[in-house]
């Protein structure tokens, strides 16, 4: 069924399954319009972009009160660049207020619902574009990674999910959560897609500080020895310990050379990661305070007032809970004790990374310790959701570039398998990924259809 020549059945298609998931914010009907667009790689793809990136002619919320109402000025280069290549914004997706959580569950406006059981949540925070991508409304969306945020909700979904090297896409025009953590990812249903978008986004930008170019993979993204994590903890499910052993026992039946590691620094990875997180955050959203953009209390008599009650009454709980967290950790005279030392943590877990890369060309380990979790606290609760991080977050400690792989499908769920890299060698990823498609491609969510797009 093609897109384009189907453009009825499909915005039909569209809405039944929006009503279910909830995956956008904003979905603008009269962009497909656009999809006439011949010229460009991406020619007539229509996608959508995680709420909390700036696209001319839509709002921005990030998935927060704070932020209700507000238009984009100006579009980031990521999304400018797809754009340039003939691929079309169709709407912004839902999100955890400012990418904070591993649910959607934590955004202001609504829920999205996993496609494959509306009961679960779709994952976080870039759970609109996973379900989104998951349900095939859009063939590829956009994402940020934090902390797993692309990677999670695309395991849950049962999509590809990449976390690409820090600084090689642009962040001009995402909005800022933690800066030395954040890049720009891609939620994708073939890996195809998601290495095709991904080229399209990567380079340097003059308009990031911190961008840089990509040199290129030093082997061709060859992959003949794979790490694999040794876990013995009992920190898996069992429909993920179970996936995860496939994983491995399929990559000795292809003839990969196995390795079993360990990476002892993983249990520093989540304290570390929220104590560097909230303390960027506290810094990064200082701007929201009511007199600029966005939400204004009505209570208070003096700009001091007026700030202190606009935030309060804009910003979710998660939220709040992060900046206290982060001027917690970066309150005078304890930098040492938190923020210093977590920076010296992370310096020796990117070691350990680059130790396992002297014998390996990837590394392997789970994305998340469940499958899909149910809404509300009841399989995990807040604080087990973070804890639940120590999978992801690494990459982002590391800056190193990181693919989550659809991998099997577990009592009526989807569940992926992740693959960490060395710096720049993303082609690596693509090239495991391609491999193991062939034996088990995006699975299709039960009365999901594969849209063509051209
Ligand atoms: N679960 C992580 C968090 O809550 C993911 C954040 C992200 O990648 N944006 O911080």
């Amino acid at each position: 069924m093609k897109i384009k020549e189907n453009l009825d059945s499909y915005l039909k298609y569209v809405s039944n399954w929006e009503e279910k998931i909830g995956s956008f914010l904003e979905f603008d009907i009269s962009r497909t319009k656009g999809m006439s667009t011949v010229e460009g790689q991406l020619a007539g793809i229509p996608f959508g972009v995680k709420d909390n990136f700036a696209v001319e002619g839509f709002n921005i919320t990030c998935g927060s009160k704070i932020l209700e109402g507000v238009s984009a000025p100006y579009t980031a280069t990521s999304v400018a660049k797809l754009q340039a290549a003939g691929a079309v914004v169709v709407g912004k997706t839902n999100l955890d207020a400012f990418g904070m959580g591993s649910s959607t569950d934590n955004s202001a406006f609504k829920i999205t619902n996993n496609p494959w059981d509306t009961n679960r949540v779709a994952g976080g925070s870039s759970g609109g574009s996973a379900a989104a991508v998951a349900a095939g409304i859009v063939p590829f969306a956009l994402g940020s990674d934090t902390g797993g945020s692309v990677r999670q909700p695309a395991s849950f979904c049962g999509v590809y999910g990449l976390k690409p090297t820090y600084g090689v896409v642009s962040r001009y025009g995402l909005t800022a959560y933690a800066s030395s953590l954040d890049v720009v990812g891609v939620v994708a249903r073939t890996v195809e897609m998601t290495k095709t978008v991904f080229d399209t986004m990567k380079g340097q930008d003059i308009k990031d500080n911190t961008s840089v170019s990509h040199p290129g993979s030093r082997n061709n993204g060859d992959v003949k020895k794979i790490a694999v994590l040794k876990i013995e903890d009992g920190s898996l499910s069992d429909d993920v310990a179970k996936s995860y052993l496939e994983s491995r026992k399929l990559l000795e039946k292809l003839g990969y050379d196995i390795v079993e590691i360990e990476l002892p620094s993983l249990e520093y990875v989540v304290p570390v990661y929220y104590t560097i997180a909230t303390a960027e955050a506290s810094a990064n959203l200082a701007r929201y305070n009511g007199l600029r953009y966005g939400y204004r209390s009505k209570n208070g008599n003096d700009p001091g007032e007026i700030m202190q009650t606009s935030r309060d009454e804009g910003f979710g709980d998660e939220v709040k809970l992060r900046i206290l967290l982060g001027t917690y950790v970066l309150r005078s005279g304890f930098q040492d004790q938190f923020y210093h030392k977590a920076q010296k943590i992370r310096t020796a877990i990117r070691n350990e990374f680059d130790k396992i890369f002297e014998l390996a060309d990837l590394i392997m380990m789970p994305v998340f310790p469940t499958a899909a979790f149910k809404h509300g606290s009841t399989d995990l609760d807040p604080f087990q959701q973070k804890v639940a991080d120590r999978y992801t977050c690494a990459a982002n400690l590391t800056g190193l570039p990181a693919l989550a792989i659809p991998s099997s499908i577990e009592n009526g769920l989807p569940v992926g398998v992740q693959f960490t890299a060395p710096a720049f060698e993303e082609d690596r990823l693509f090239n495991i990924a391609k491999v193991l498609e062939k034996d088990f491609p995006s699975p299709l969510a039960p009365g999901t259809k594969n849209w063509s797009i051209i």
